[in-house]
């Protein structure tokens, strides 16, 4: 089994950044990112907006760019000979912009699956690299190798996270060629 999970979102690119600008625009108290914890946004926005924000940036994706490393890291998991699935929690609307950002940086994958729900992938995947916690702690009991970038809201968590993915990169391979 050689395929990795990767997310997009605070793991590719710094949504964290644009998503604040776009939330204060209806909530304007909402605390500076690194406050943030998972779910923070509740007390301030509804799902509903949440959904629409989240969407608009994500329909938007190619006019952001991704972390100085993330081609770097894409290229050296396939190069590795790993199948690299993009995986993001976005709405299928959203999958030419995604497509488009990921060709104009040359970001190269394998697959590209957006959904609500990444734990179908579990099975047939080795690892994953990812920044919600409570999708780490769900592939952790699957068996899946676990890690991503380290950020306010999965600081408390017991995963092996690290500041850039470089670090990611180094962990990941040490464990894919060490482990099973
Ligand atoms: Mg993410």
């Amino acid at each position: 089994m050689k395929r990795i999970i990767v997310d997009i979102d605070n793991t590719l690119w710094d949504f964290a950044s644009v998503f604040q600008e776009r939330i204060k625009e209806v909530a304007p108290e909402i605390p500076p990112v690194n406050e943030w914890e998972w779910d923070f946004y509740m007390e301030y926005i509804s799902i509903e907006e949440l959904s629409r924000i989240c969407n608009e940036i994500h329909r938007e994706q190619d006019l952001f760019t991704p972390f100085p490393a993330s081609r770097f890291f894409l290229n050296s998991l396939l190069d590795e000979g790993y199948q690299v699935i993009i995986a993001s929690h976005r709405d299928e609307n959203s999958r030419a912009a995604t497509e488009r950002f990921m060709q104009k940086y040359n970001l190269p994958y394998t697959g590209l699956h957006l959904s609500n729900d990444k734990t179908i992938l579990f099975d047939t995947c080795r690892a994953i690299v990812d920044d919600a916690p409570h999708l780490l702690d769900e592939a952790k009991k699957k068996g899946l190798i676990c890690t991503g970038l380290l950020r306010p809201w999965n600081k408390n968590s017991e995963h092996p996270l690290f500041n850039s993915l470089e670090e990611v990169l180094d962990y990941l391979l040490k464990e894919l060629n060490g482990g099973r």
